[in-house]
């Protein structure tokens, strides 16, 4: 499989920090960033590398050549005039006759790229995207996903300003097939996210977004430029690649994110508790998953659809994104265990392994997320919650009082 990567971007914004180089060759440690990525694809056995370049490109080149130093083979396309992100691979269907990744010259990333190559073959997809959340969703490209996984919507910024949604952010990392080459027009200046994957989507295509909580990044503004170089000196960058097990601190949902209401089953009657967006973005910030683990028998007595369950979610999400700090997974247990309500959903009226206090959703989320449990916290308003938390063997589980302001983060405080 091919790489082919995107590396005519002029980079305007990130100017201050060096504007006689190409933004691929801006160096971390004194190494372009472009770097990182031929070694991170090697990693993974993949050594065949188109270079789309253009503005000050012959630095590239001059740089890597054909990239023998680092045993990989590179190729040029040179751009004669900018076509944006998507109007030179246009010019590549001779070279791209199967699937192949497609990566931008300024992105700081560490991911296992075989589990998502995995993933876009079990899917069957034409095109994979690279999706996770962030801590500014309301200025980013969301991509709006099915229970499958499979895209249903783009979501481009700007946003209009009640806009709702789950915090599902392209991450601009793609694996395409040949197919999708077939909507990109020669010679017209045209983008991945903004033309070519909205022509894809409207074609029927299979387009799929693959979830991940490892570390990407580009190298937008300055600002960011500091925070990634930061981040590759203190190995966070690395640590948060998928083959490494990660802590995480599992959060119940009522009472200890959401104001406690009896069976909440209305978007307009989820608020979040003071504090909770301060303590969820200390989560991110020390490099833990943030899951939420909860009971919804609302399902179960058939006071909410799945549907405005989900809506209900991205709710939260949304009130957490507008303050900076993002869950990375919510999983609930729709069932409840006894019969005898009027309006009951009779297939969710079983006795199931997710429901806490069994430890199944924690143990799920650790198997989907390589999560190490024994490093992990339970944090929850009821005994089931800390009993879930006990029998799934995390470090140490919470009890907080229902409800209260700041309870969530003075007790993380207390733990990591
Ligand atoms: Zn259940």
């Amino acid at each position: 499989m091919k790489v082919v990567v995107i590396a005519g971007g002029q980079g305007t914004r990130i100017a201050s920090v060096n504007s006689e180089i190409p933004k691929a060759m801006i160096p971390i440690n004194g190494k372009p960033i472009l770097e990182y990525e031929i070694e991170m694809a090697l990693r993974y056995g993949y050594m065949d590398f188109i270079f789309i370049i253009g503005y000050m490109g012959e630095q590239i080149e001059a740089y890597f050549g054909d990239g023998r130093k680092w045993g990989v083979n590179i190729e040029y396309f040179k751009e004669d005039k900018p076509l944006g992100t998507a109007g030179a691979l246009g010019n590549l269907k001779d070279q791209l006759t199967e699937d192949f990744f497609v990566f931008y010259g300024d992105t700081v990333m560490d991911f296992d790229m075989n589990a998502m190559q995995e993933y876009h073959k079990k899917k069957k997809a034409d095109a994979t995207l690279f999706v996770h959340p962030n801590d500014h969703p309301y200025d980013s490209d969301i991509v709006d996903l099915d229970d499958h996984g499979r895209v249903c919507r783009f979501y481009n910024k700007p946003h209009i300003s009640d806009f709702v949604s789950r915090n599902i952010v392209n991450a601009a990392v793609f694996i395409f097939s040949p197919a999708i080459l077939s909507c990109i027009e020669i010679g017209v200046k045209s983008h991945i996210e903004k033309n070519v994957l909205p022509m894809c989507l409207e074609k029927g295509m299979r387009l799929y977004g693959y979830l991940s909580f490892e570390y990407i990044k580009d190298m937008g503004t300055p600002d960011r430029y500091y925070s990634v170089c930061q981040d590759m000196i203190s190995g966070k960058v690395t640590r948060m690649n998928r083959c490494n097990p990660r802590p995480a601190v599992f959060l119940d949902r009522d009472g200890v994110l959401s104001k406690e209401v009896n069976l909440l089953c209305k978007p307009e009657q989820l608020e979040l508790i003071e504090g909770v967006p301060e303590a969820v973005r200390y989560i991110n910030q020390k490099g833990y998953l943030a899951i939420v683990v909860t009971n919804q028998p609302v399902i179960a007595r058939n006071l909410c659809s799945i549907d405005e369950l989900n809506y209900i979610h991205a709710k939260l999400e949304t009130l957490l994104g507008h303050e900076h700090a993002y869950l990375n997974a919510i999983y609930y247990c729709p069932h409840h265990p006894d019969n005898g309500y009027l309006e009951e959903r009779k297939e969710y009226k079983i006795k199931c392994m997710c429901r806490k206090p069994s430890p199944g959703m924690l143990l799920q989320a650790a198997s989907d997320w390589n999560i190490d449990i024994g490093t992990s916290y339970m944090i929850g308003d009821r005994v089931s919650d800390v009993q879930a938390g006990e029998s799934a063997g995390c470090k140490q589980s919470v009890q907080v009082e229902t409800n209260r302001p700041y309870a969530l983060l003075d007790v993380l405080k207390s733990l990591i």
